[in-house]
């Protein structure tokens, strides 16, 4: 199946047609557990001798399938699928971490993970170290011994910039350590980052793999290719994993390691798993992946290039845009596009901002982004509302900027709401 071409694997890949009963859509198995065929049978599927389903905190039939399309789609050995974009996080994080021990993270992400980050870790003991990624010496400079981990996202959330991959996976190679990239903007149709290096990649389901604001969901692939026992840094996955009695991951499991162990004790015992429900819209969105970001693409370029042009607005970061610092990047990390996020600095500041939010009419003003549908977000006011002000600059999200996520509707029709909003925000 792997060697099919995107649009193929988008569709077939992890769904077969249904044991039980032939169905060719996958199933939405909403059941909680399922029949042992004896004794022995539960003992060896408890010892991970035996892959089946035991309890659907831990695997679920329609679930495994999302997981085993995600894995296909990436490129990756296994994946995970989590009950958020933000739990998948949790779970990446998860083997790899202890008290004492930091993440190296951009400081150019979604406003969310920047709180998850620098807040929320604190209670695990965890900590992070936002760096310019564009600025090398001073991401190496940032990596001790205690860093586990260097995150970052490939089409940054709000701006639409573009990491350069290949350059930090060098990096983080030199170092020992795992590289983290959140595809969620670019989605594998744009870019599979473990090519480019990567070791985990996480997505938020809810954004463009569903497609339509269904979905709350998250998915962690991994490529199978880190070796977790190269040095003493990664004992839950190298050394006996007192969670699971003694086992070791690695040398057990080998390539499926990470895998195995964000099931037998990742989802066990965080618990952050994604529903079957959730998992089925998911696979059914997939199907259509390739066909919505094109559009995407083709939309987020007219409106783009419509908007640079306007006397009423001050700058457009789309990296698609010949104006962007981030354009050369395009071709060697997503040469079929930037995505469909960005922002637009309007004249007027603040104020204009919210006047335009409030006049359009096509757009939707919703904390959500990847939506079938255009959508439009005052980050300043919004989602990056618990950053300083310095933060929200650095994050790309400052008081006078406005975030477009473009849809798959008719370009004309979302630039003559734009040109009516504008000139009500500005008059
Ligand atoms: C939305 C988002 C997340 C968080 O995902 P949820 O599904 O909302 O938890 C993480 N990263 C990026 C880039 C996002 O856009």
């Amino acid at each position: 199946m792997t060697d099919h071409a995107f649009d193929t694997l988008q569709i077939h890949a992890g769904a077969e047609p249904d044991p039980a009963t032939g169905a060719l859509q996958v199933p939405i198995y909403q059941t909680t557990a399922y029949a042992f065929k004896d004794a022995d049978h539960a003992a060896r599927l408890f010892n991970l001798q035996e892959v089946g389903y035991i309890y659907s905190r831990l695997t679920n039939p329609t679930i495994s399938a999302l997981a085993s399309r995600m894995a296909a789609l990436e490129g990756g050995a296994g994946a995970i699928c989590c009950s958020s974009g933000h739990a998948a996080q949790i779970m990446a994080l998860f083997p790899l971490m202890m008290p004492g021990c930091n993440v190296i993270a951009s400081t150019r992400l979604y406003g969310g993970t920047i709180t998850q980050f620098s807040q929320t870790f604190k209670r695990f003991g965890w900590s992070a170290k936002f760096v310019d990624f564009d600025d090398e010496a001073a991401l190496k400079a940032a990596i001790d011994d205690n860093t586990r981990a260097i995150f970052c996202e490939l089409i940054s959330n709000p701006g639409g910039y573009i990491t350069d991959i290949p350059a930090v996976a060098k990096i983080a190679d030199a170092a020992g350590v795992p590289l983290i990239v959140d595809n969620t903007l670019a989605t594998p149709y744009l870019c599979r980052p473990i090519e480019l290096g990567a070791t985990l990649v996480v997505h938020s389901a809810t954004k463009y793999l569903t497609g339509n604001g269904t979905v709350t969901g998250g998915v962690v692939v991994d490529s199978g290719k880190f070796d977790w026992s190269a040095s003493d840094k990664f004992p839950s996955l190298s050394a006996p994993e007192p969670a699971y009695h003694g086992l070791k991951f690695h040398e057990a499991l080998g390539a499926m390691a990470f895998t195995f162990h964000s099931i037998a004790i990742g989802l066990r015992d965080l618990g952050m798993t994604m529903n079957p429900q959730g998992a089925h819209y998911t696979l059914m969105g997939i199907e259509t992946l390739s066909l919505r970001m094109e559009k995407h693409l083709a939309n987020a370029k007219a409106v783009s290039e419509w908007l640079e042009a306007d006397p009423r607005v001050d700058f457009v970061t789309y990296a698609g845009l010949p104006s962007s610092p981030w354009n050369k990047r395009v071709a060697t990390v997503c040469p079929k596009g930037a995505g469909a996020l960005f922002t637009v600095g309007v004249k007027g500041g603040y104020d204009a901002c919210v006047k335009l939010v409030n006049n359009l009419k096509l757009f939707s003003h919703v904390a959500n982004l990847g939506d079938a549908r255009s959508l439009i977000i005052h980050s300043a006011s919004t989602t990056h509302r618990q950053l300083s002000e310095e933060q929200q600059k650095a994050a790309g999200a400052a008081p006078n900027v406005v975030r477009l996520s473009i849809g798959t509707e008719n370009a004309d029709d979302l630039i003559a709401d734009l040109d009516q909003a504008l000139t009500a925000a500005t008059a």
